[in-house]
């Protein structure tokens, strides 16, 4: 049995106690793999940002608002575990200042001073005991497996499953698994928990399995 972290949903980056920055993400890909998970008889914990999806009631869930707090929460889960699944669409631009009254309208265009959030997953890929495994996704619209290899590589992780837009908010999903070689070891089509499934399973082959022999 692996003790697994799934990071799922979004996060917002607040501008002003009403307004906030956000990427568009259910939770509906993580509550499905929390299933499966559950399924293969591993224990399994949730750090999300706010979904409407309800995970499984076996799953430990934290729940977490901005990236930043998914970052620290993630971080304290994955030293207790074998493995992560990144799942998880977090904001990656927060607002330099935000500001403590809410921004009054003036008629004039609106600057925001934006910088990138800390990259989740290849921070615990930096923090990674020997042993620790880590699956991330890839959202790409345009030369897919290529930009999904690279990323694969700067976070270093095991595993990349790369999706499309179409994947936002749908009840069915359509991805390739990724190897650190480039070559997609398979693909999954149709609705969310039986793509959770396949993907599932080929984890626990190739990492799960491996990693305890
Ligand atoms: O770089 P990009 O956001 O496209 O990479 C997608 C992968 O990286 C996903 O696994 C996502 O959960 C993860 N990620 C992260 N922290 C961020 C941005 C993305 O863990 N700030």
């Amino acid at each position: 049995m692996a003790r697994i972290l799934i990071t799922s949903g979004p996060t917002r980056q607040h501008l002003d106690p009403v307004r906030y920055l956000t990427n568009a993400s259910s939770g509906r890909m993580g509550q499905a793999l929390a299933e499966a998970a559950l399924a293969a008889g591993h224990e399994v914990v949730v750090v999300s940002g706010p979904v409407e999806v309800d995970y499984p009631v076996q799953a430990r869930v934290v729940p977490v608002i901005s990236t930043s707090e998914m970052l620290a929460a993630s971080l304290e889960e994955f030293a207790r575990c074998d493995g992560l699944i990144g799942v998880a669409a977090p904001s990656d631009y927060e607002p330099v200042h935000v500001e403590p009254h809410k921004i009054a309208k003036t008629g004039q265009p609106l600057i925001l001073h934006l910088v990138e959030t800390p990259d989740i997953v290849a921070t615990l890929a930096a923090a990674r005991r020997p042993g620790q495994w880590l699956v991330g996704f890839a959202l790409e619209t345009e030369d897919r497996r290529f930009r999904t290899v690279a990323k694969l590589q700067k976070k270093s992780c095991d595993l990349m499953v790369l999706n499309g837009p179409q994947a936002i908010n749908s009840a069915e999903n359509s991805v390739e698994i990724i190897d650190p070689f480039g070559q997609v070891i398979a693909e999954f089509s149709g609705p969310k928990s039986d793509v959770a499934r396949g993907i599932f399973a080929t984890i626990q082959s190739r990492l799960i399995i491996a990693s305890n022999p």
